[in-house]
């Protein structure tokens, strides 16, 4: 606690873990003596150096990168990289720390690291963007490799981000399919990876109502952001038969009472990069609000923060328990503070947590090194039948294991002591160092 006071997003990640994997340690008493949790949230290593490149305006610009390789005890490091500029050392570590326990409920061979930049890419140019991209990978690359570190996108880091990174590993070392996730389709990339956070989370959201007799059907979604994470999340909730209504950026959100359509905001984001509230230009119906945590205001049956961390607070969780939500599950990592959490659990409100209900993207990710490690690419529906089976037995870890240990209903209890026994187990087998 003391050696990280100064890391507030890192502890919040830490504390959730610990609240609930106390009945862990009392069959497992060789989990203390052996200092697991002690050696479990110190990064095996923390990397941070100088990203120097030049504008369009030719001025030297300087950043700050980060790789933190937290938890190799079950595979290669494994996590994305996000460009933004609120990222420091404090955020990367608790994306990397949740990483861990994430990557072991998807049951693949990965470990957890994070990494990232102060970098804006906002009303960068692709040039710039470009740019960005190659010296931060300049150094990066000297960390990373197919069977060491495979990095992918976060926030901020997409295809076009990854392909720009890519091209620069490959002149700096050589060809190596398999040292970035997230690639183009026509160079190693795997179909299903773009959607899968998003259709992951509504497999995940399916399993939980499904158990209590609910549907997406005829249900009412809100969903906050509009990058990766939310555009599939509300593309599969719709094709489920749910009527999204309400999606956000970074400025504020649109409520379209008629059903959010989902092409323009494609075109907006994907297409010409730009705002959320030009999609009230195209649909007059649609009302914008300068903001974000006004979106939870919208009464739903489903939530789904999907944008960004401690986006949805306490206040914001009343709300939606007052307007009847049924069931919130997080697309994004921690968009809900620990309170927020807690007063879900206990007002009995189906809830996903993000080690568990964003877990697609990351499996998707290892199906992508598997293909690429022999050198074949499966079809879509192949992909996107494994993600399913992925997401179904995570479901089916997490209700075991809070049932086993004592949490029946508490997903959050479930994923944490599910992800941490399998990575404890490992590090217990490899002796302590
Ligand atoms: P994108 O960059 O594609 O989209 C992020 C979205 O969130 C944008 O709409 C962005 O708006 C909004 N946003 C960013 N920062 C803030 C903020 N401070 N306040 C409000 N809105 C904000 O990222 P992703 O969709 O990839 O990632 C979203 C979340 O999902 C993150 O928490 C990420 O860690 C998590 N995640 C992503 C995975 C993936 O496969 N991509 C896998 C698992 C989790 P604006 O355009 O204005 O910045």
């Amino acid at each position: 606690q003391k050696r990280n006071a100064h890391q507030p997003e890192f502890l919040q990640a830490v504390k959730e873990l610990f609240n609930t994997i106390q009945p862990v340690f009392v069959q497992h008493p060789e989990y203390i003596k052996y200092g697991v949790l002690e050696r479990i949230t110190e990064p095996d290593r923390i990397i941070s150096f100088r990203v120097s490149w030049v504008d369009d305006q030719n001025r030297v610009q300087v950043n700050r990168g980060y790789r933190v390789q937290f938890n190799d005890t079950i595979g290669p490091y494994k996590g994305g990289i996000r460009f933004h500029p609120t990222v420091n050392e404090s955020i990367i570590k608790f994306l990397g720390f949740e990483q861990i326990f994430k990557n072991a409920l998807t049951g693949l061979p990965i470990g957890g690291g994070k990494g990232g930049a102060d970098f804006d890419p906002k009303g960068k140019s692709d040039r710039e963007i470009m740019h960005f991209c190659q010296a931060y990978m300049t150094e990066l690359s000297n960390y990373i490799g197919p069977d060491v570190d495979v990095p992918a996108g976060d926030i901020g880091v997409g295809a076009r981000e990854i392909g720009y990174m890519f091209g620069q590993y490959k002149r700096l070392k050589s060809y190596q399919a398999g040292v970035l996730t997230g690639k183009g389709v026509g160079y190693g990339g795997s179909l299903g990876r773009t959607e899968a956070t998003g259709y992951g989370v509504i497999y995940f959201v399916n399993e939980m109502l499904k158990e209590k007799g609910l549907s997406l059907e005829g249900s009412t979604v809100v969903v906050s952001g509009s990058g990766n994470v939310a555009t599939y999340a509300m593309q599969k909730a719709m094709q489920l038969g749910a009527k999204v209504v309400a999606c956000s950026d970074s400025n504020g959100y649109i409520y379209d009472p008629d059903g959010i359509k989902l092409e323009t905001v494609k075109e907006i984001k994907e297409g010409v990069r730009g705002r959320i509230k030009e999609y009230v230009d195209k649909h007059p119906n649609a009302e914008y609000y300068e903001g974000c945590t006004g979106i939870w205001s919208i009464p739903c049956d489903i939530a789904l923060p999907c944008a960004t961390q401690n986006e949805l607070d306490v206040e914001s969780a009343t709300l939606l328990i007052q307007n009847g939500v049924k069931a919130v599950a997080e697309g994004a990592n921690m968009p809900c503070s620990l309170e927020a959490v807690d007063l879900f659990i206990e007002n009995g409100i189906l809830f996903g947590p993000g080690k568990a209900a964003n877990a697609g993207g990351v499996a998707v990710s290892a199906l992508e090194m598997s293909q690429n490690s022999m050198r074949l690419s499966w079809t879509f529906e192949e992909v996107d039948s494994k993600l399913q089976d992925i997401m179904k037995n995570i479901y089916r870890k997490a209700t075991t294991c809070a049932d086993k240990y004592g949490y029946s209903g508490n997903l959050v209890a479930g994923a944490n002591i599910s992800g941490f026994l399998t990575v404890a187990e490992a590090m217990m087998a490899h002796g302590v160092y």
